[in-house]
């Protein structure tokens, strides 16, 4: 049998035609709040870990570039365009959380970036790290990858407030035009349009099963709410199948769909999911998932789920890929109360970067950041966040953990 070669192997890229040079350039945003924090500590730690592998042969020539307060005390603008402009010149970029300005026009710098630079997927690995606090009894069962779409669903901004008059007519038009009249609006009601195509639910389908095949996954979820929604959720699944038996040749066997992986002639079992249902089994039998593949909204709770059952959304990782650019980010917020108190931890954001390196081809690097990950959480070398739930651990600061890090790799 021919099994995933380590752990370290769920982080490598789904795009592995990328052509990195010596010395590439990738893109930074801080990011606000601890951003300022947590940036300085995880370039150190990639630095540190690109020099451990390849001495002076390769290296990241950093870019500074501008979102968020930075961006707007600068030139006035949240997210310029000279940003967009330099992640896709440099195709790979990493940043820090970025606060949702209140009132700045933005309904979200995180949800622009996505869809400003078409990076229609999210993918979030999720696993154990040994002497991470978890609330599960067997949290190193825990070794999934979410394949989430980022650019549909009812995150599309297609949204009617109440009492505005679009709405109201909208309402009126549901009831009389549409016929949908089995349905009680109450007064005050608002509107949202969920929409799902087939083009961007096959595309995120498809990534996601070409990465078990590269990465020797066994499984494939296709996770979906279409017992209720059935042209939305219901179509997610039908078209994810339609990729399984047209572009992989699947084929139906009992209740599931096989694909053989043609690296290794092993079978990959495809299925579907109700969400809810994904909700009891992951937390329940974490073991029985291995790629999840579904649509924005499933996709954001089930991933800030499945981190919580591994320690919390401090350490977990992500990524946005499109055709043509990758985003690599920390997946917690800006947490403005620790914000400047070198006391955040930056975990998040370096396994991020573990991720980017995967994806450049730098496996070798990549390896030394995730060494040095491993071996300062089991030193129990452990920011506040993590330290607090050990009697007798004193909590290091940001920077006291990036140097424990190095130290380790
Ligand atoms: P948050 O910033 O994630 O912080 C919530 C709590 O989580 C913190 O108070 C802290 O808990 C803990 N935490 C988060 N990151 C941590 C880290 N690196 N190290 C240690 N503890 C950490 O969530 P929020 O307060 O709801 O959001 C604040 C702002 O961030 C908002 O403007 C929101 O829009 C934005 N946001 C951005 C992103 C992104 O850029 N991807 C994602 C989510 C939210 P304790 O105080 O209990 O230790």
């Amino acid at each position: 049998m021919n099994e995933r070669s380590s752990s370290n192997s769920q982080y490598i890229n789904v795009q592995s035609s990328l052509a990195v040079p010596s010395e590439p350039v990738v893109a930074y945003i801080t990011g606000d709040g601890i951003g300022s924090d947590i940036t300085p500590v995880m370039i150190e730690v990639v630095n540190a870990a690109c020099k451990k592998a390849y001495g002076e042969q390769r290296k990241i020539d950093w870019q500074e570039v501008y979102a968020g307060q930075k961006a707007f005390d600068l030139t006035g603008e949240w997210l310029p365009k000279d940003t967009l402009d330099a992640i896709q010149r440099a195709h790979i970029a990493i940043k820090g959380p970025l606060a949702t300005p209140i009132g700045g026009g933005i309904r979200s710098l995180n949800v622009a970036l996505r869809h400003q630079l078409k990076l229609n997927t999210c993918m979030r690995p999720v696993r154990y790290f040994d002497g991470v606090p978890s609330p599960l009894k067997k949290p190193e069962s825990v070794d999934i990858v979410v394949f989430r779409e980022n650019s549909e669903d009812i995150y599309s901004g297609i949204e009617f407030k109440a009492g505005d008059a679009l709405c109201e007519k909208l309402i009126s038009d549901l009831k009389t035009v549409y016929s949908v009249s089995n349905i009680h609006y109450p007064k005050q009601s608002g509107l949202g349009v969920k929409v799902i195509s087939e083009p961007a639910s096959k595309a995120l389908v498809r990534r996601a099963i070409q990465f078990a095949i590269d990465q020797n996954r066994k499984k494939v979820a296709l996770v979906h709410k279409g017992n209720i929604m059935k042209y939305t959720e219901g179509a997610f699944c039908h078209w994810g199948y339609e990729v399984v038996v047209d572009e992989f040749g699947g084929e139906k066997v009992g209740g599931f769909y096989e694909i053989e992986n043609p690296h290794t002639q092993e079978i990959i079992q495809v299925e579907d999911i109700i969400a809810d249902a994904c909700f009891q089994h992951v937390l329940l039998r974490p073991e029985s998932f291995d790629v999840i593949a579904t649509m924005n909204l499933n996709g954001d709770y089930l991933s800030d789920a499945l981190a919580a059952q591994v320690g919390g959304i401090g350490i977990a990782p992500g990524a946005n890929i499109g055709d043509t650019c990758a985003l690599f980010e920390a997946t917690h917020g800006t947490a403005p109360k620790h914000a400047g108190k070198n006391k955040a931890n930056p975990s998040s954001l370096i396994l991020s970067a573990e991720m980017m390196l995967r994806h450049m081809g730098w496996t070798e690097a990549a390896d030394y950041v995730l060494q040095g990950v491993e071996n300062a959480i089991n030193d129990k070398q452990l920011t506040y966040d993590f330290a607090r739930f050990y009697e007798g651990v004193d909590p290091i600061s940001t920077s006291a953990y990036g140097q424990a890090i190095c130290k380790r790799m």
